[in-house]
């Protein structure tokens, strides 16, 4: 494994790249077209065998490519775009199968038996089951802490303590966190900050710049962008870099040249996606707000949102997903309302370019928080349709609902 040039990928920061708004690198980075005879994008390489022209070639090593496993030209294009967006302080970006892969992969590149690690009681759920289940087989202790801790995080850390994991805004109810805050009192104490940065992509929270050293994202949401692919990216910094490249390639982890080509295509468009998702997000946000029927809006893009100042510091945008409380009703009436839209469809994940909604609760799982929100919880996207019929459809909803009560 070691030697064979995985201690940097590609040369996607030129400082002329540095240079440019994120929006500009998002179309140039990882582009290679001198090698491509011309072409602008690379061509799926479906590939396992590279071929050594030589004995000596193949004993030493000597090639571009070594594996199928280890990397190709289709691999690398979304590497090196992905490492171009996250800036300077990005070493590089490791590609796995799913974002929950992504998760379960930056952590066991960071711990070990007899190590602690502290996670936000917000976070993604499957995060919470792998560090409850694998990771504590392996001996490693997880303490769940308030999204709202900042700095104060300092009185959980421990002489073990070797990770910190955030998540911002909160999975399903959209808790903001004090980042940087919580960074600073991490490496005061040694430990490193692992990102769940799906929520805003690096266009909108650039994580490196706000002190977290491995940057995370299902790559299957706003990176595909079309619901057509699964995909984990996990970026690092230059104190993290390699382990996580050693720990992905000694488990083995590479994803399929379709589905890497696909996430290539979709982080192209990613920039005028998201400014769609963003604005169609906050104005269906605000009718709901001003709904009868809802309770609250968790968006920390809103004014009126507890998170709003820490979103406004530290976030360059909103992405199209966010959660309402609805006043109690009948379980009959909020299915009512569910089974009324047409335009939400009704299914889990989300960045896609379609509106969705789900049902949620976080009630029975959380343990450093209570979620008792006063009412039955759903988890909208907004997707790309024109948002007066996205309007339209919601108060089909609500008329079904007030049939139902
Ligand atoms: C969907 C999601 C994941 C997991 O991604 P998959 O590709 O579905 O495995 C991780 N984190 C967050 C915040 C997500 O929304």
């Amino acid at each position: 494994m070691a030697g064979n040039g995985d201690g940097g990928q590609g040369s996607a920061h030129g400082s002329a790249l540095g240079r440019l708004k994120p929006e500009t690198r998002l179309v140039v980075g990882g582009r290679d077209t001198a090698s491509q005879f011309g072409f602008v994008n690379p061509p799926v390489y479906h590939a396992s065998t590279v071929l050594y022209p030589s004995a000596e070639d193949m004993v030493a090593h000597r090639a571009r490519y070594q594996y199928g496993r280890r990397g190709t030209p289709t691999t690398e294009g979304l590497e090196n775009a992905l490492r171009a967006i996250e800036g300077p302080d990005c070493a590089g970006v490791a590609l796995v199968p799913s974002g929950a892969a992504a998760v379960s992969t930056a952590l066991l590149s960071v711990v070990s038996a007899g190590d602690h690690i502290l996670i936000t009681d917000s976070v993604y759920r499957p995060t919470r089951v792998f560090a409850d289940t694998i990771l504590k087989r392996l001996g490693v202790e997880t303490t769940y802490y308030d999204p709202l801790i900042g700095g104060g995080i300092a009185s959980l850390m421990q002489p073990n303590t070797r990770a910190v994991f955030v998540e911002a805004p909160g999975s399903q109810s959209f808790e903001m966190q004090d980042i940087p805050a919580i960074a600073k009192a991490a490496h005061a104490a040694g430990a490193v900050v692992l990102m769940d940065n799906t929520w805003a992509t690096p266009l909108y929270f650039p994580a490196f710049e706000r002190g977290v050293d491995l940057s995370i994202q299902a790559g299957t949401k706003y990176i595909g962008g079309h619901s057509d692919l699964m995909l984990g990216t996990i970026s690092a910094n230059e104190r993290t870099w390699q382990n996580l490249r050693d720990t992905q390639m000694t488990l083995g982890l590479c994803v399929g040249p379709d589905d890497v080509y696909l996430a290539l295509r979709g982080l192209r468009t990613m920039s005028v996606r998201l400014e769609r998702h963003q604005r169609s997000g906050l104005e269906v946000a605000r009718w709901l707000a001003q709904r009868p029927e809802v309770l609250r809006v968790l968006h920390p893009g809103l004014e009126s949102d507890p998170g709003h100042a820490l979103w406004k510091r530290d976030f360059l945008g909103a992405s199209g997903l966010f959660s309402i409380i609805l006043k109690p009703i009948s379980e009959q009436a909020v299915y009512a309302f569910l089974d009324a839209l047409t335009l939400f469809g009704m299914g889990f994940s989300w960045g896609g370019y379609e509106s969705l909604v789900i049902l949620f609760d976080c009630s029975g799982y959380r343990t450093a928080t209570t979620w008792q929100p006063g009412g039955p919880a759903l988890r909208f996207h907004v997707g790309l349709e024109d948002t007066g019929d996205l309007i339209a459809d919601l108060e089909q909803g609500f008329a079904a609902l007030a049939r139902a009560r």
